[in-house]
């Protein structure tokens, strides 16, 4: 059986004079690690004699493509993975979660994925991981977060956590005493929450949406989210993602007044899409 480390660590930072812990989700494994680990959990875990192949679709450079291909690997699986175009720049120098995914065995296929296959054999994952099969992995996580919480005796934090489906911090508050904390980086607040109503009707079980005044479109360059990601690198050692992370960190500091409690951070992971956001940072604003 394919072991992570778990519990993941929780590291105590300083960050502009306020301090803040850090749940290491990036460090739960070398390469099935972050948010998409426990989202993935369960399927890392369960017999599923049946299958024998996995097929996603989504973005040419996301996460959930990377950690995809390293469960369908440690699994023995097929993974094919749907896109609607993959650039000739990207097809010529691969690079990021593509370039991992594809040496992990991925076989990526331009078009339009046939979800109403009735074929057993085959396993099917929403875009991002967005399943109900998530809450596995995400009830161990708030588990060890009150672990955490009871072996430091410390007041029940806050929680924070950038989103993109909303599916880590949905099913994080499920589970969790905790208030859980977080702000849209795909779309704005109305399809987050719609988001979290696909997976949970309750809404008062649903998580608190915090907001910036300035709108940021995913994926798309800002030179103050490099400079804020630079700034944590250079006060905190940690190395954050630069697709979420930002966004998250900037939402946090600029709503820092309303969290009376402990304010506990969940890095979920996603350097690998670094290798390809830091070049692009690079040739737009010239840096070294
Ligand atoms: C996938 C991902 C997210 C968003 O997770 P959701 O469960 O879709 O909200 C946030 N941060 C990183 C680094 C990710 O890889």
């Amino acid at each position: 059986m394919y072991g992570l480390s778990l519990p993941s660590r929780v590291d105590e930072i300083e960050f502009d004079g306020d301090s803040y812990y850090i749940k290491r989700d990036d460090l739960i494994d070398r390469d099935f690690s972050g948010n998409k680990a426990r989202k993935f959990h369960y399927y890392l875990l369960s017999d599923l004699p049946h299958i024998k192949k996995l097929i996603s679709y989504g973005s040419n450079q996301s996460n959930a493509m990377y950690s995809l291909s390293v469960l369908a690997k440690i699994r023995g699986w097929e993974f094919d993975y749907f896109v609607d175009h993959i650039p000739s720049y990207l097809a010529e120098n691969p690079q990021g979660n593509y370039r991992a995914a594809l040496a992990n065995g991925m076989h990526i296929i331009e078009g339009n994925i046939d979800s109403d296959s009735t074929d057993d054999s085959i396993l099917f994952i929403h875009e991002g991981g967005r399943e109900q099969s998530a809450e596995y992995g995400l009830k161990i996580l708030a588990d060890e977060i009150e672990e955490f919480r009871v072996s430091r005796q410390i007041e029940t934090p806050d929680i924070f956590l950038p989103s993109g489906t909303g599916t880590t911090a949905l099913y994080l508050q499920k589970h969790s005493s905790s208030r859980v904390f977080t702000t849209p980086c795909v779309g704005d607040e109305s399809y987050l929450k719609e988001q979290f109503s696909m997976l949970e009707s309750d809404r008062s079980q649903h998580p608190t949406i915090l907001n910036m005044d300035k709108k940021y479109h995913f994926g798309k360059l800002y030179r103050e989210s490099y400079e804020i990601w630079q700034e944590l690198q250079t006060q905190t050692a940690i190395e954050f993602d630069l697709l979420y992370d930002p966004k998250g960190w900037m939402t946090l500091l600029s709503h820092r007044d309303i969290f009376v409690n402990p304010i506990l951070y969940i890095h979920q992971g996603g350097l690998i899409g670094n290798e390809s956001m830091l070049p692009r940072y690079k040739r737009k604003y010239g840096l070294s």
